[in-house]
């Protein structure tokens, strides 16, 4: 299907693969009224023909899709793309998110879910891309009071210097370069401690206790890490961004 709009229109260009007809509207509807515009796929095939023909900015990939697994076209689609992909999933398909973006989708949803958090989660998307293509990394990460000199190793939280242990400081970092997405409990095992600890999940609890212990104001009220049971966590970005 030929992407909506006029000519004239030059949002981003997403592709969405959902076969079911009221997400599609959905997702169509409130694209286009901010927009951005969007190319449709009610199969991976015809996903995988269209990434090819029209090269979207983003992807909203559905994980059941009527002819392939949405895995599938994910790996089809990394052997030659690096454009960023979302994954829209069921509740109850936590193995099957964790395989996503240990695969290489940047971000989840979980149906159902709200429109601003899906624009939130594609702006966070479209600048990672942007960043990536671009002079490299970022060498300050700033939210909200949180501020991290990546390359002099220093964390500050209003005006505090906050003192992390090595290992902390890798953590947090892995997570500032990855800010508004989740990552994985593997991707952060293998980034921090090594490809031989991805099972050693105790390691990340304990370290991200203490993190938390360190930047968090309190339990209670998390605003720099946001956990996602099962899968991973986030680093939070400010509101708006
Ligand atoms: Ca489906």
């Amino acid at each position: 299907m030929k992407p909506n709009g006029t000519d004239a229109a030059q949002g981003p260009l997403v592709l969405a693969v959902e076969d079911e007809e009221p997400v599609l509207r959905f997702l169509r509807t409130g694209l286009a009224s901010q927009g951005y515009r969007v190319i449709e796929s009610g199969t991976g095939k015809d996903a995988l023909r269209s990434a090819v023909q029209y090269v979207p900015d983003v992807v909203l990939l559905d994980l059941g899709l009527p002819d392939m697994d949405g895995l599938q076209v994910l790996a089809s689609l990394r052997a030659w793309s690096r454009v960023p992909v979302i994954v829209l999933s069921a509740r109850g398909q936590e193995r099957a998110k964790v395989e996503a973006l240990d695969a290489g989708a940047d971000d989840y949803l979980t149906k159902p879910f709200g429109f601003p958090e899906l624009l939130a989660r594609m702006r966070v998307a479209l600048r990672h891309a942007v960043r990536t293509q671009g002079a490299g990394e970022e060498r300050v990460f700033a939210s909200g009071g949180l501020e991290i000199d990546l390359v002099d190793r220093r964390v500050k939280l209003g005006e505090r210097d906050v003192h992390l242990t090595p290992i902390e400081f890798k953590l947090l970092a892995a997570l500032a370069r990855h800010a508004g997405r989740v990552v994985t409990h593997k991707q952060l095992l293998e980034e921090v401690w090594g490809p031989q600890c991805v099972n050693e999940s105790q390691y990340l609890r304990v370290h991200m206790t203490h993190l938390r212990r360190k930047l968090e104001r309190g339990p209670a009220e998390p605003r720099v890490f946001e956990t996602e049971a099962g899968v991973g966590y986030r680093l939070r970005l400010p509101e708006g961004e």
